[in-house]
């Protein structure tokens, strides 16, 4: 297949200073949860993304010096030589498929408080950690900024020799430099505070200097951002920005420009959709001659079109849409726009950087195993042997199994119960925000119908003999979890003992099955993320009043690491839920609810009608269990295997049951070493 004439524009080369990119899509810098600890991971991850088409790929936020650093979130570094030793595996990578690399240099602030090398976090002032840290900066002096200076011209010749193209002054995101950009951080009095061009002093020099060190065979960029926060009125502070960048204008290479609010910028997409950042950059391409990029979680090819016809960006810059998809401009180069893995904003990518873990997503599967498990996104092993296999359930879990499997080649026969396939995907996408979420179980389904190998039965609920008649020579079990209505989780761990009448008490299942309550209703979120706060709105907007009660100290708080807590907390309040935090549930009769204050044990009185429970959820396992006895007290046409994944083996999120489909599929007829499962990654350069 060809490509659509419609989008030639993506595929024209852009100069970007003494380089030029073969083509206008851009991954800009994004953390992976990987850095410098994980160099091998790393470094095939981007070199994938290389391969997928992407013109420009970057690197995390890269550490110039020990004095910066940023554990537990895993930066990468550019310290000394074993550092430019890693980067090269990744620039190698890049270049072998004519694309840019580049490399984000910077430098915490108050953001970092220096916990793996203990240094003194230095910013533009003395100010508390941003983290929330029990540490303080030190204000730097004059001989501090000239040592900052030293730093980073020091960085960007390494990186320079590690093979970069692009060199970052990374001027944003509340860490140093955009501190010295801001009144209301910048409190000094010298020639790097006050004026504007006094706090804009910095972040030139370093620009000036890094373009003479490495600009003859290196781009300069800066990360800028295009406001200042939210003002009194509402909107955004754009005025000192925009004058700021008028100051600054021609002296980068390429202006990468995001805004204040990280969590619009990166918002999930329940609350920010595609191409959000368009209304903050309607100036910047008429200050400027440079070439522009931004992000807006770009999928749709005839959004990145129009984002460059009508002058807002020169690249189109993706993080997310680069994770879900890494093959997502090769797709549309060779007219396969169908075949796009679409990001569902949900921002489990982003947990990696949050909780230090390795990156994974919900739509990619692949993602961080490309080294340590040798996946690819795109291409998967030929099928070990002429073996049918029969999945049972097609939540998300099944379908990656059985899209997998398909790939393959094996012959796939899947039974579902429902008369929809994708599970739970397509119970939550129809909650309030997450219809994005129905992409999961749409990108599957589109592969599945074109495999001739492939037989999806429907409105099939399967027992023990239905699934064994079939005499499949595997049989994998993906039938999911059930919330459950006992109360039971993290807080109470075991059942309530009173709870009833059970007419009166919901689970989320009952609600997404439409069984609602008739009243006001408690929701008793002991589970954490979206689900507690998605089912109050969806009863707000029946009018039900809702109090949430959770006994974390606020509201979906693992939300924080997806970067949507704050969001799920203004909405709550604009719902006008009643928030109760710092409580569990101990009773509930039918008229009045028991709640117990965390610390103290006090308990509360609440008269409501309903309790809708969201704490923990039970395998739907009972098939799997049956199939097991049947196979272990010896059945005629025994299968040669029997597995169990995703919910129906353990309850997680939904990025975990693809994975399990994944990597069942991947699996299925190889060798799996049980004491080496994964290659290990470490450092393991020595550092001169
Ligand atoms: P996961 O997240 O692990 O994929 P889901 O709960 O999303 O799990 O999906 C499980 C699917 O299995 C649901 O669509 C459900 O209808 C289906 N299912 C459950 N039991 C059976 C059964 N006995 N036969 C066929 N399908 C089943
Ligand atoms: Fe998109 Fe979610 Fe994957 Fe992140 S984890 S790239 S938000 S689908």
């Amino acid at each position: 297949m060809t490509r659509d004439s419609r989008y030639d524009v993506l595929f024209e080369p852009v100069q970007i200073g003494p380089v030029t990119a073969k083509n206008r899509f851009y991954q800009v810098p994004h953390c992976t949860g990987l850095g410098w600890l994980r160099p091998r991971m790393v470094a095939a991850l981007r070199g994938i993304k290389a391969e997928g088409g992407w013109g420009v790929v970057c690197t995390e936020f890269c550490s110039i010096h020990p004095a910066s650093d940023d554990l537990p979130h895993p930066y990468a570094s550019l310290w000394d030589q074993g550092d430019i030793k890693a980067h090269s595996i990744m620039t190698e990578l890049v270049h072998e498929h004519d694309s840019l690399a580049g490399a984000e240099l910077w430098v915490g602030g108050s953001r970092s408080a220096n916990l793996f090398t203990n240094e003194v976090a230095m910013d533009v002032a003395s100010m508390p950690n941003a983290a929330g840290i029990p540490y303080q900066t030190r204000a730097m002096d004059k001989a501090d900024i000239r040592e900052l200076r030293r730093w980073h011209k020091n960085a960007a010749l390494r990186a320079k020799a590690a093979g970069f193209d692009i060199v970052y002054v990374y001027a944003t995101h509340h860490y140093l430099l955009s501190h010295f950009l801001s009144a209301r951080t910048n409190t000094r009095t010298d020639e790097y505070g006050g004026s504007l061009e006094n706090r804009v002093r910095l972040v030139r020099e370093l620009i000036e200097e890094t373009k003479d060190a490495v600009g003859d065979t290196c781009a300069v960029a800066v990360r800028f951002s295009a406001d200042a926060g939210i003002g009194a009125d509402g909107n955004p502070l754009v005025a000192e920005q925009r004058d700021m960048l008028e100051m600054l204008a021609e002296l980068p290479d390429l202006w990468d420009i995001n805004i204040n609010d990280y969590s619009q910028e990166m918002g999930v997409s329940r609350f920010v959709k595609e191409g959000s950042l368009e209304a903050h950059m309607s100036y910047v391409k008429s200050i400027t001659s440079k070439p522009v990029v931004t992000v807006g979680r770009f999928t749709s090819p005839d959004t990145m079109v129009s984002q460059i016809n009508r002058g807002i960006v020169d690249f189109i810059g993706a993080a997310r849409p680069s994770i879900a998809d890494p093959f997502l401009p090769k797709k549309i180069e060779e007219g396969r726009i169908d075949e796009i893995r679409e990001c569902i904003g949900c921002n489990i990518c982003y947990t990696g950087d949050s909780i230090g873990t390795p990156i994974r997503c919900t739509q990619n599967p692949t993602i961080s195993e490309e080294w340590r498990r040798g996946w690819h996104p795109e291409n998967i092993a030929p099928k070990g042997s002429d073996s049918t296999v029969l999945v049972v359930g097609a939540g998300p879990a099944g379908l990656e199994a059985t899209r997998a499997l398909g790939r393959r080649g094996y012959h796939v026969l899947l039974a579902e119960a429902e008369q929809t396939l994708g599970g739970r995907v397509t119970r939550e996408s129809a909650l309030p925000g997450l219809g994005e979420w129905v992409r999961v179980r749409n990108y599957r389904v589109h592969a599945i119908q074109s495999m001739p190998n492939v037989d999806v039965y429907l409105d099939n609920r399967m027992q023990a003999e239905d699934v064994l008649a079939i005499e499949a020579d595997h049989i994998v079990i993906a039938t999911g979890a059930r919330w459950q209505a006992d109360g039971r989780g993290l807080f109470n761990q075991t059942p309530l003992t009173e709870l009833g009448p059970s007419n009166q008490v919901f689970t989320p299942d009952d609600i997404m099955a439409g069984r609602l309550p008739a009243g006001p209703a408690l929701i008793y979120d002991d589970d954490h993320y979206y689900m507690g706060s998605v089912i109050a709105e969806h009863l707000r907007a029946r009018d039900i009043p809702v109090t949430l009660v959770t006994p974390k100290t606020m509201v979906s708080a693992w939300g924080n690491h997806t970067s949507e807590q704050a969001l799920i907390h203004r909405r709550m309040l604009e719902a006008g839920v009643e928030l109760i935090t710092a409580y569990g549930l101990s009773a509930f009769n039918g008229e009045t609810a028991q709640i117990e204050c965390i610390y103290s044990g006090n308990r509360k009185s609440i008269d409501v009608e309903a309790v809708v429970t969201v704490t923990m959820r039970s395998p739907d396992d009972i098939l799997f269990r049956e199939l097991q006895q049947r196979i272990e007290s010896g059945v005629e046409h025994s299968p040669a295997s029997l597995s169990r994944i995703g919910d129906c083996e353990a309850p997680s999120i939904i990025a975990g049951a693809v994975f399990a489909g994944h990597r069942y599929a991947r699996e299925l007829d190889t060798e799996v070493d049980p004491d080496n499962r994964i290659k290990y990654d470490r450092v393991f350069f020595e550092s001169n």
